[in-house]
């Protein structure tokens, strides 16, 4: 009950857009790496492959680094949670145009298409009994929804029932030093 409360504190105090002082250009490539190599034995433990792809170059992003951590960990607690023992977990840092993409691609369980749009609402839980019995809330995706968000990104999901889910974090990427939404907000109030 202490982690309910907790979560939904952390929901009404991330409410909006994060303080500026709290985002800082940070290396997603390094965080992508470290969160890796830290969710290699949760995965082993459930007899899961977890893999990762990174790009080359360097990618950064202006963040508060520890929410969105907490972000990519909740997906990655869910790859563990909903796919059985000898299934896949793909962990992947992209770039794409003006953005950075973080995949967390799994072989699991899958979400029925009515769920989809349904996933990242507070207390959602696809069907409790196909959950396994160590299931949650049904906050994880809101508070990964609300972090994204407030980083100017978006989250979304593609998935095929019985045969893996894939969910992608995209993140605006740091253009000569400036975040692009900051140069598009700044001109707006222009
Ligand atoms: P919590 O994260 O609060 O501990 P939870 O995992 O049930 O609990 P969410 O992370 O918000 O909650 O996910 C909502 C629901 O979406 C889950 O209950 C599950 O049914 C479905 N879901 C989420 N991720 C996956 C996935 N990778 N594969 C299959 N179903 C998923
Ligand atoms: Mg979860």
């Amino acid at each position: 009950m202490s982690s309910l409360v907790g979560e939904l504190l952390f929901l009404a105090r991330h409410e909006g857009l994060i303080a500026a002082d709290s985002l800082q250009p940070i290396d997603l490539k390094r965080l992508v790496s470290d969160l890796f190599t830290e969710w290699l034995p949760q995965a082993n433990s459930h007899q899961l492959r977890l893999t990762s792809q990174l790009p080359n170059e360097t990618v950064m992003v202006k963040a508060d680094a520890s929410l969105l951590r907490q972000s990519i960990a909740n997906l990655l607690s869910n790859a563990c949670r909903y796919t059985s023992a000898g299934g896949t977990i793909q962990l992947r840092l992209l770039i794409d145009r003006q953005q950075a993409m973080i995949q967390v691609e799994d072989s699991g369980i899958g979400i029925p298409t009515a769920a989809l749009s349904h996933v990242f609402e507070r207390f959602y839980r696809v069907d409790a009994k196909r959950s396994k019995a160590s299931g949650g809330f049904g906050l994880g995706l809101a508070i990964s929804d609300q972090i994204v968000r407030a980083h100017g990104g978006q989250i979304s999901v593609h998935s095929i029932l019985e045969q893996g889910s894939t969910f992608q974090i995209a993140l605006p990427l740091l253009s000569n030093g400036e975040p692009l939404l900051a140069e598009i907000g700044q001109q707006k109030f222009l």
